[in-house]
């Protein structure tokens, strides 16, 4: 007889009775308000391509110009990634089941230094598109069996921020960072087993192409007693990134290569380029990358090392620019924040002598602002205060002014 007394679980999320409001003890399993709540959303949702119909496929160009608004510069990389996702919904929403010819996946995979902005691409397209999304890191995966983690728990993660709605889950973006960190070891397939590098680009192709898969609702690893709950991957986006260092090594050895006999070294001329815009998919499997994984990934976009300019228009122009930020919290304090030009120059070129890219400015701008920050309350009269090249570098205090007494307003106004 089933002990009544134990702890029970839903057999569908695997949540456990304490952790939602109602817990449906059935014959066979019992269920949660959660999973009754998605039960209903599936039912209610009819298959994608029935409601394709109605959904409105966004051209690239207003894909583009939202991601304006938020990434800076890296215009190529917008563009090419703007026409994925347009091809994307329309082989999702607009393929008709009989259409004789068999439109492919178009997962992309982003090469760009740390800090560039593939994080931030992913996030703005699935923010714009109102898919649930989620990032993984490719370097904390391992084959399954041994010590890591399983690559399901990519859709986990997913299948969490869609709130457990399967159907809204398996429309979704997912970004895999650091894709290049699971490049084999050497170019030829290995004898000895390499868990983290090939055996996890061997167990991504099978999600990556679209596949079904069964995800442990709570993530961690597989066993055998576990619920699944089963995910079509067919209509899930990946975007894969990485920052292939080393990999303009191959781009040269062959640019190089074909010039021999013209006096000219094509990496040279190219050097005002971006040498990663010329990446073919045979300098990825060069790299380490197995040919099926490449293969699933047709679209390849590279992004730029961002110039100190754009760095500076970082700071100050999306949306919810770091400056911006600052200015607002000090608004709260009736504090007017301005940036001297030098001073923003001075925070970018800091961020490049790091190589972090964007990356850095914030923590770049902490270290100066927050003693600012802990300092204007006390002093309560602060009416504004700017930041010059010597508070960035940390040998000058802010220039602030500071509110007039109510008498010496009235003298200035010739009142006294
Ligand atoms: P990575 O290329 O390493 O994935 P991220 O996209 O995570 O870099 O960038 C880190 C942070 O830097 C972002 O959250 C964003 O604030 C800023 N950033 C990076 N690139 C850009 C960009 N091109 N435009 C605006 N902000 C950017």
């Amino acid at each position: 007889m089933a002990d009544r007394t134990r702890n029970l679980s839903c057999s569908f999320c695997g949540k456990d009775e304490a952790e939602v409001q109602n817990l449906i003890r059935g014959i066979a399993g019992n269920i949660c308000n959660e999973c009754i709540e998605m039960c209903h959303n599936i039912i209610e949702t009819n298959s994608p391509i029935e409601e394709a119909e109605d959904f409105d496929v966004p051209i690239p160009s207003k894909i583009k110009s939202y991601m304006d608004q938020y990434v800076i510069g890296q215009d190529r990389a917008k563009e090419i990634i703007s026409v994925a996702v347009y091809n994307h919904y329309k082989r999702i929403y607009k393929q008709k089941h009989d259409d004789e010819v068999d439109l492919e996946k178009s997962n992309i995979m982003m090469i760009g230094p740390t800090g560039s902005g593939k994080t931030l691409i992913a996030q703005t397209l699935a923010r714009f598109l109102q898919v649930p999304f989620a990032i993984s890191d490719a370097t904390t995966l391992t084959e399954a069996g041994y010590v890591g983690e399983d690559v399901e728990n990519i859709l986990v993660r997913l299948l969490q921020n869609a709130n457990y709605d399967v159907p809204k889950a398996e429309r979704g973006i997912v970004y895999i960072d650091e894709i290049d960190k699971i490049s084999r070891k050497s170019e030829t397939p290995s004898i000895t087993r390499d868990v983290s590098g090939e055996g996890v680009q061997q167990a991504l192709l099978k999600i990556l192409e679209g596949t079904k898969v069964n995800v442990p609702p709570k993530g961690g690893r597989k066993h055998p007693q576990q619920e699944f709950i089963e995910m079509d991957t067919r209509n899930i986006l990946f975007i894969a990134g990485g920052a292939f260092f080393g990999l303009e090594n191959i781009i040269k050895q062959r640019t190089n290569k074909k010039a021999i006999g013209f006096d000219v070294e094509i990496g040279e001329v190219t050097q005002d380029h971006n040498i990663f815009d010329l990446t073919n998919p045979h300098d990825l499997l060069k790299y380490g990358l197995i040919p099926e994984l490449i293969g699933r990934m047709p679209v390849i976009c590279t992004l730029h090392e961002l110039s100190e300019e754009a760095l500076i228009a970082i700071l100050t122009e999306p949306k919810n620019a770091i400056c911006k930020q600052y200015q607002k919290l000090f608004e709260m304090d009736g504090v007017d924040l301005q940036f001297d030009t030098e001073a923003l120059k001075e925070i970018a070129r800091i961020a490049i002598t790091q190589k972090t890219g964007a990356r850095g400015l914030r923590s770049i701008m902490e270290r100066f602002m927050i003693k600012i920050m802990y300092d204007i309350p006390d002093q309560g009269n602060v009416e504004s205060c700017t930041i010059t090249t010597g508070v960035v570098s940390e040998t000058e205090d802010p220039v602030f002014t500071f509110v007039k007494p109510i008498r010496s307003r009235a003298r200035a106004a010739g009142e006294d």
